[in-house]
């Protein structure tokens, strides 16, 4: 069986839930999003749900030792076996360095690392018009600015972090849904299946850079 492991990493509005979905359908493996497992816990009303509810609605990160649990749980799950696309996890450092430990535990590396880029501007214009369709109770100016903010204080690191190991691939997502899908498909096809751990700083890699698309 083949089995795929991707990652996508991004800021709030930039497609990359609707992509991973995609992904997930496209390839038979769940698609594994923090937020929207934080937000059934808090729907469901679990302990969990009671505990990172106050947190979500201000925009700032749940505690790492929770979300790396979940995350570590989750992957350990039998539908997980085949693979998974990560969303809105790892978002900081600490968070990077706890999934390549526990990728490297069970033998999985990363097969790609896809970056949503996009400008803060069409960002905030894009989650504006979710809050209208969707209701969620993070998608108001206010907090959308502090996502955005904390997105480039401790996220962004662990995007130049992958972007230095030579496994990320960058996409411009400011195009269609059906354009960007095309171009990740380009690129799982073509997709090594052995990409180093990025704190090897990219040596056992060989040359990747050639796997960073221009945007
Ligand atoms: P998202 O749907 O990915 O935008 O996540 C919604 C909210 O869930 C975030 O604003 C955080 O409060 C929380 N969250 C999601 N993923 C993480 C994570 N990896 N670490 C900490 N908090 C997270």
């Amino acid at each position: 069986m083949t089995t795929i492991n991707v990652l996508v990493l991004g800021p709030q509005g930039s497609g990359k839930g609707t992509q991973a979905t995609r992904i997930s359908a496209a390839h038979g493996v769940p698609h594994v999003s923090t937020g929207d497992m934080f937000r059934a816990a808090i729907a469901d009303g679990t302990e969990l749900g009671r505990q990172v509810e106050p947190i979500l609605v201000s925009g700032e990160l749940v505690p790492d030792e929770l979300t790396i649990a979940l995350i570590r749980d989750r992957l350990a799950k039998d539908d997980a076996a085949g693979g998974f696309v990560l969303d809105g996890f790892p978002r900081n450092a600490v968070q990077a360095e706890a999934l390549d430990e526990m990728l490297r535990a069970i033998g999985r590396p990363l097969d790609a690392v896809l970056f949503f880029q996009l400008d803060d501007e069409t960002a905030t214009r894009r989650v504006g018009s979710r809050a209208h369709e969707e209701g969620r109770s993070d998608d108001t100016p206010e907090v959308m600015a502090r996502r955005l903010a904390i997105y480039h204080e401790q996220t962004e690191p662990v995007v130049e972090r992958y972007r230095a190991a030579g496994t990320l691939h960058t996409l411009n997502a400011g195009r269609s849904v059906a354009d960007v899908f095309a171009e990740i498909e380009t690129a799982l096809a073509t997709s090594p299946g052995q990409l180093p751990a990025v704190d090897d700083g990219g040596l056992s890699g060989g040359s990747r850079s050639s796997r960073e698309a221009s945007p």
